[in-house]
């Protein structure tokens, strides 16, 4: 195709024209400059999503969202993994296949804030007989100073907004910091509440993804323990500080459903050994236990939910207008 964006050179390798050997792999198409400044990348997004045989479907979007190095790509290759096997039993496939896709690049992988989605819209027929088109989203931030909180902030409030289902994955428990990283601009909560239509409510999804739990016989792994502890957790009450209490109240208001699923730790390999693969023999038996739960909850034809803007149901290409449209405001 025409509009090569190879002279622009501003997004390292994830901007090029597809591989020669036409594997799909991820495309950065927002990007926080360091001036603070969200750089979208039309011609890709459009490339993507424009496609002929996905445009006019509607569209499932589902985001992973969170900080650097807490296993985000890690999860999200299992995902493209079950999206491949097209949902079938044996998904995982074999017990000493290496994991590919948003990783198997991994040292190229750069710590910028912005927005990657997979190269690949896949197309799933729902139970009751409609294709769907199925976008996957690596939401990145770094979340470590002033800043580059409110970067990352304001990444994951648009995120979550072109999205069907936020997936926030944060590390060992719920803080108060994970919390208010969801604080988000006015602007953004203003978007998020009336949207443009009065009575007509977008739907906001966010899963609280707690990895490497340690509590389960406080909390089970899964999402009823979570549920269970997300109920405790994000519990307002009288004797709270008030800034907690806005918080609480805050993130109640913008999200329509929020559930939570606990994971447990992948065992030592994967958190240390710089040489794994990602092959599930060496990954802990009570980890896969749960990926076999988790990624079906989250991606079964069944489960997926079409992304709904005011009440009407959203193609691919009216994401795209969306997207262009939340990103003007902040370019203001
Ligand atoms: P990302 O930056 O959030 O995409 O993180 P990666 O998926 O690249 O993973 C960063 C590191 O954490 C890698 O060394 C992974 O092997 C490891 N890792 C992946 N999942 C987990 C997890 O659930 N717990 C722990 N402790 N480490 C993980
Ligand atoms: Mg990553």
């Amino acid at each position: 195709p025409s509009g090569s964006l190879s002279d622009k050179n501003v997004y390292d390798w994830s901007s090029e024209e597809e591989e020669p050997d036409g594997r799909a792999r991820p495309i950065q198409v927002l990007l926080v400059k360091d001036d603070h400044t969200f750089e979208l990348d039309e011609v890709a997004l459009s490339r993507i999503l424009l496609a002929e045989e996905v445009r006019d479907r509607e569209v499932v979007a589902i985001s992973v969202a969170g900080a650097f190095r807490k296993g985000k790509s890690f999860l999200m290759d299992f995902m493209l993994r079950y999206m491949y096997k097209h949902a079938s039993e044996d998904w995982l496939g074999d017990a000493d296949e290496p994991l590919t896709g948003f990783s198997w690049r991994g040292g190229s992988e750069r710590e910028t804030t912005g927005i990657q989605i997979w190269s690949e819209v896949f197309l799933v027929d729902k139970p009751d007989g409609r294709k769907v088109a199925v976008l996957l989203m690596d939401t990145q931030g770094t979340f470590d100073s002033q800043s580059t909180l409110r970067d990352s902030a304001t990444v994951f409030a648009l995120s979550t907004m072109i999205s069907s289902m936020q997936v926030y994955n944060i590390s060992q428990n719920v803080q108060e910091d994970d919390l208010q990283h969801l604080q988000v601009t006015n602007t953004v909560k203003h978007l998020m509440r009336a949207d443009f239509k009065p009575n007509k409510k977008s739907i906001y999804s966010m899963i609280f993804l707690v990895r490497d739990w340690s509590f389960p016989y406080e909390f089970p792994y899964g999402q009823e323990g979570g549920m269970k502890f997300l109920e405790k957790r994000l519990k307002i009450s009288e004797n709270q500080h008030e800034e907690l209490q806005n918080v609480r109240k805050h993130i109640h208001s913008c999200f329509t459903n929020i559930s939570c699923f606990l994971m447990p730790h992948p065992g030592l390999k994967v958190a240390t050994n710089p040489h794994f693969d990602g092959r599930i023999i060496e990954i802990d038996g009570e980890f896969i236990n749960n990926l076999k739960v988790l990624v079906p909850w989250l991606l079964s034809p069944r489960n997926i939910d079409v992304k709904e803007i005011n009440g009407s149901k959203i193609t691919c290409r009216g994401l795209v207008e969306y997207f262009k449209a939340y990103i003007k405001i902040y370019q203001g």
